[in-house]
C-alpha cells in the first residue's frame, strides 16, 4: 500500500483553508476516491510527494512541462533572471525574444499579446473577435474547455465534466445566451448553425485537438469544414491551442492539419511552467487591441520577465536543430508516446479489457469504451469504475496520471525508455485489476 499519511494530514488542513483544499478543482482527486499526494519536488520525469513516494509523471503540470521538471537550462536562466528583479511592469527585450520565437513556429500569428493564463487568452480573443466583427454571439463545442471565463463556461469539459456541472452558477443567462454550443466533430451540427445564424456569429472557438474531454483528435476534414464555414460568413476562427500548441506538432494543430486560423490562443508550454499564455493572429485584427486600437486588455504582470524567461528557454530546447541523424524534439516525443500507447494496448488486449487509445503528437489517453470516441458524449460513456481501478493501481505502482477520464496525458523529453517500459508493465497489472473488478 502506498503510504500517503503526510499528504492526508496536509490535505485535511488545506481543506480548512481553501475550497475543497485546492486552488484548482481536479487536483482534489474527488472522483477517484483517494487523497491527492502533496508534492514536495520534481525532477526530469519524476515527481515526489511529501511522504517520500516517487512517481513517473505523465501529468506534467497539465501540459507545460514538455522538457521535464527543473530542466537545468530553465532553472539556470530563471535564477539569473530572478537576480535581476522579478517584475518591472515595463517593456523588456525578453518579451520580444519570446514573441519572435513563437511567431517563427506559428506563422499565422502576425502580432501577439502575452497574458498570464489560458483563461485570459481565450477571454481576450473573444472580446477582440466581438469588437472586430461587431457581432455578439460565439460558437463553442460541447466538451471543449477554454478556461473559466463566463461566456466559455457553457458545456465545458475537464473539471466541469468531471463534476457533472453543465454550466456554473454565477454565469448569467444573458451571457450563456450568446454562447452557442454544438457537438464536436459533427459537420452537420456546425453547418446547420452557420447556415441559420452565421452572420450573427463573431467567432467559432475550438480546441483543434480536443484535450479536455480526454484526448479526442478531429475527424478527417473537420477543421477544414470549420475554416470554410467561418470564411463564408465573415466569422473569425479561433484555434484554442493552449494545450495542443507545441504538442499536436511543434507548430500545433494548425501545422499538423494545415489550417490557418484567424486567431490562436497559446498557453501551458509557452510559459515553461510559469504563468504565461498568449493570443495572436492576423495583423488587421490584432491591431484593434489597446493601445493600438480600441479593444481594451491589460495586465500588471503580463510579460513578466521570469515567466518570459522560462517560456523562452523551454521553446529554445524544443525548437533546437536536431543532431544529424536524430529526430527533432517534437518527433522524438511522438515516437515515445506511440511506443507507450502500443504497449498499453497490447497489455489491455492480454487482460481482455477493451480500450480506445488516442494520440496527437505528445498528447495521449485511453478510454474504457468498446466503441470509437469522437465527441463528449462518447467520452462520457467511458467506464468510470474501470478508470478508477486503473488509476489507483497505476498510482500504487508509482505512475502519476491525471485523476480524471476527461484529462489528457503528456509525454516529456525527460521520459526515459526504461521508465516507459516500467509504465507499460505497470499498465499490464492495472488492466488485470480492471478485468478482476469486472468478474
Ligand atoms: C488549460 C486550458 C485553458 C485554460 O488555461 P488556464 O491557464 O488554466 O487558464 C484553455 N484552453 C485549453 C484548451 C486548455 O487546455
Amino acid at each position: 500500500m502506498l503510504n500517503l499519511k503526510k499528504s492526508a494530514a496536509a490535505f485535511a488542513e488545506a481543506k480548512t483553508l481553501m475550497p475543497g483544499g485546492v486552488n484548482s478543482p481536479v487536483r482534489s482527486y474527488a472522483n477517484v476516491g483517494c487523497n491527492p499526494p502533496f508534492i514536495a519536488r520534481a525532477q526530469g520525469d519524476k515527481i515526489y510527494d511529501i511522504d517520500g513516494n516517487e512517481y513517473i509523471d505523465y501529468v506534467g503540470s497539465w501540459g507545460p512541462m514538455v522538457v521535464g521538471h527543473a530542466h537545468p537550462n530553465v532553472v539556470r536562466a530563471l535564477q539569473e533572471a530572478a537576480a535581476r528583479g522579478t517584475s518591472y511592469g515595463a517593456p523588456t527585450c525578453v518579451e520580444s525574444d519570446l514573441a519572435k520565437l513563437v511567431m517563427k513556429v506559428y506563422p499565422s500569428i502576425e502580432v501577439i499579446r502575452m497574458v498570464n493564463s489560458g483563461t485570459e487568452a481565450t477571454m481576450s480573443a473573444l472580446r477582440l473577435a466581438r469588437g472586430y466583427t461587431g457581432r455578439e454571439k460565439i460558437v463553442k463545442f460541447v466538451g471543449c474547455y477554454h478556461g473559466h471565463s463566463d461566456s466559455l463556461l457553457v458545456h465545458a469539459g475537464s473539471g466541469m465534466a468531471t463534476f457533472g456541472v453543465p454550466s456554473s452558477p454565477g454565469v448569467t443567462r444573458g451571457t450563456a445566451q450568446d454562447t452557442i454550443s454544438v457537438p464536436y466533430n459533427d459537420v452537420d451540427a456546425i453547418t446547420k448553425i452557420m447556415e441559420e445564424m452565421g452572420d450573427e456569429i463573431a467567432a467559432v472557438i475550438v480546441e483543434p485537438v480536443a484535450g479536455n474531454m480526454g484526448c479526442v483528435p478531429p475527424r478527417q476534414g473537420y477543421l477544414r469544414t470549420l475554416r470554410r464555414l467561418t470564411e463564408q460568413h465573415g466569422t473569425l476562427l479561433i484555434f484554442d491551442e493552449v494545450m495542443c500548441g507545441f504538442r499536436a506538432s511543434l507548430g500545433g494543430a494548425q501545422a499538423a492539419y494545415g489550417i490557418t486560423p484567424d486567431l490562436t490562443c497559446l498557453g501551458k508550454i509557452i510559459g515553461g511552467g510559469l504563468p504565461v499564455a498568449a493570443y495572436g493572429g492576423r495583423r488587421d485584427i490584432m491591431m484593434k487591441v489597446s493601445p493600438a486600437g480600441p479593444v481594451y486588455q491589460a495586465g500588471t504582470l503580463s510579460g513578466n520577465p521570469l515567466a518570459m524567461t522560462a517560456g523562452l528557454e523551454t521553446l529554445k530546447i524544443i525548437t533546437a536543430e536536431p543532431e544529424p541523424g536524430e529526430a527533432d524534439y517534437s518527433r522524438m516525443l511522438t515516437l515515445k508516446t506511440k511506443k507507450l500507447l502500443l504497449g498499453w494496448q497490447e497489455k489491455a488486449r492480454k487482460a481482455g479489457v477493451a480500450i480506445q487509445a488516442h494520440q496527437a503528437g505528445s498528447m495521449f489517453g485511453i478510454f474504457f469504451n468498446e466503441h470509437e470516441v469522437w465527441d463528449y458524449e462518447d467520452s462520457c460513456a467511458s467506464d468510470q469504475e474501470a478508470f478508477k481501478v486503473w488509476f489507483l493501481s497505476m498510482l500504487e505502482q508509482g505512475i502519476y496520471l491525471a485523476p480524471s477520464q476527461f484529462e489528457t496525458l503528456f509525454m516529456s523529453g525527460a521520459h526515459s525508455e526504461e521508465d516507459i517500459e516500467r509504465t507499460i508493465d505497470a499498465a499490464g497489472n492495472a488492466f488485470e485489476q480492471v478485468a478482476k473488478s469486472r468478474r
